[in-house]
């Protein structure tokens, strides 16, 4: 059963790590690729994605987001890119931004004109995306 639970943790990783530049996947999502894919020859059914997505959750593999008004959560691959810039998320929609590396190093050299030295890894910065902004869409 481990070997097994394995492969399908393997084919769900590789799924969610070469969607990663897109939009974060539901679970119906990632599901329907694994499925359609002929490169996994594993085919986890619902309940096992579900439990293998949450248990990534908890390794820091995969990002967890709820959007407000959507029921399900939707789940997105962590990229190893990831450490060396900022990420900006907006609190009405709950969309991640990838800050540009340069941008990154941009702001993290201004707060260190503050004399302080700014964890990259571990910053969030709250807000508002464009979209949000211009649809008026936040009180
Ligand atoms: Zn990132
Ligand atoms: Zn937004």
């Amino acid at each position: 059963m481990a070997t097994y639970q394995t492969e399908q943790k393997k084919a769900l990783a590789d799924c969610l790590s070469r969607h990663a530049h897109q939009t974060a996947l539901s679970c119906d999502e990632a599901l329907s690729l694994l499925a359609q894919d002929k490169a996994y020859d594993v085919k986890p059914g619902k309940s096992t994605v579900y439990r293998l997505l949450s248990q990534m959750v908890e390794e820091g593999l995969v990002q967890r987001t709820v959007v407000a008004g959507k029921r399900q959560a939707r789940f997105r691959w962590v990229l190893p890119e990831c450490s060396s810039h900022l990420h900006l998320k907006c609190t009405n929609c709950q969309r991640l931004i990838h800050l540009e590396a340069s941008l990154s190093k941009m702001l993290k050299g201004a707060v260190e004109a503050a004399d302080f030295v700014m964890d990259i890894e571990e910053t969030l910065i709250l807000g508002r995306c464009k979209s949000c902004v211009e649809r008026g869409e936040y009180e």
